[in-house]
């Protein structure tokens, strides 16, 4: 048994848990598809049953891949997809939440995004979103690498205010957000979605973090996720294909960071002291 997943409400009311599944590179091969399923099923089955994917991934096919897994688990599940900004006018933003409801095997998203800034208007992507809201096809809507300026132009906007979360890149590595996006959007309770929550795995070989895991017989990586737990309003999303780092990733939670760690980890992952503009991977 693992401590249970601490949660985060949207400023519509919504909650979901603070650890989530990403799949991104999930549905590129045919041949790893019983892994990434049977990660994500596992995955729901402790607890991490918010699953992040985008038209994007695979060109669809993670979102294929996310209908195998949630079948006949829909209603356990919170299911987050993304528009690409090339598709986010009114009318595209209309077809391609249709097109990855039928990838996605169901009939409703409960939290869509734009992927990041295009050249649509905000206010044609958000009249599409609240319209998308009323039809029933999503259950809320966010964006995806909005820096603050791109928030505050957002709130000017009618009806983007009713915005429930950032994703953005965050992680132990990548601490720019701290400086005001995170402040600023947990002021406002909008959940900030951490993307990228271990590097891309490369914080789950980094030497100062091996060390410090060592003392909580844990691996960098779930330190790295337990740090992040420890921030309110965030949602971290790793991915993993494993079913053993799933089990991994998922006790990340049963770690409970020493203030001297915590310091420790200022240390070597400084805060920052000035405004870092947001960082996209
Ligand atoms: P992560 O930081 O989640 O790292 C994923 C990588 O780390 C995979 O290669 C995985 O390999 C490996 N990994 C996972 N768990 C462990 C572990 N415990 N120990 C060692 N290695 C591990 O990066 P992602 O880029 O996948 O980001 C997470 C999710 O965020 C994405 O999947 C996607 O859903 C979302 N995202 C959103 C973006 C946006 O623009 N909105 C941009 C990027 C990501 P393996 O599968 O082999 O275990």
């Amino acid at each position: 048994m693992h401590d249970p997943i601490p949660t985060v409400t949207f400023p519509s009311g919504i909650t979901v848990p603070a650890l989530g599944q990403g799949t991104w590179n999930m549905g590129e091969d045919r041949g790893r598809a019983n892994d990434e399923i049977a990660s994500l099923q596992l995955g729901i089955d402790l607890g991490m049953t918010l699953i992040d994917t985008a038209e994007m991934y695979a060109e669809g096919g993670a979102e294929k891949i996310v209908a195998e897994a949630i079948r006949a688990r829909r209603d356990k599940v919170f299911l987050v997809s993304k528009v690409y900004p090339w598709n986010a006018s009114l009318e595209g933003t209309q077809a391609a939440c249709e097109a990855s409801l039928k990838r996605l095997g169901t009939d409703y998203i409960d939290l869509y995004l734009l992927h990041w800034r295009g050249n649509y208007p905000l206010e044609e992507t958000v009249e599409a979103f609240e319209s998308l809201k009323e039809q029933d096809k999503i259950g809320a809507w966010g964006v995806s690498n909005f820096d603050i300026g791109d928030m505050e132009e957002l709130m000017e906007v009618m009806d983007g205010g009713d915005v429930d979360a950032n994703q953005v890149l965050y992680n132990l590595g990548r601490r720019g957000i701290e400086y005001d996006l995170l402040p600023w959007c947990q002021h406002r309770r909008i959940a900030v979605m951490a993307y990228c929550p271990i590097e891309q795995g490369r914080l789950a070989h980094h030497p100062d973090l091996i060390h410090i895991a060592k003392a909580y017989q844990a691996t960098p990586a779930q330190v790295a996720l337990a740090w992040l737990l420890t921030k309110p309003g965030v949602i971290a999303i790793p991915k993993t294909s494993s079913t053993g780092r799933v089990r991994e990733n998922r006790a990340a939670t049963d770690i409970v960071l020493t203030p001297d760690d915590v310091v420790a980890l200022d240390a070597i992952f400084p805060p920052p002291d000035a405004r870092v503009p947001l960082e996209m991977l």
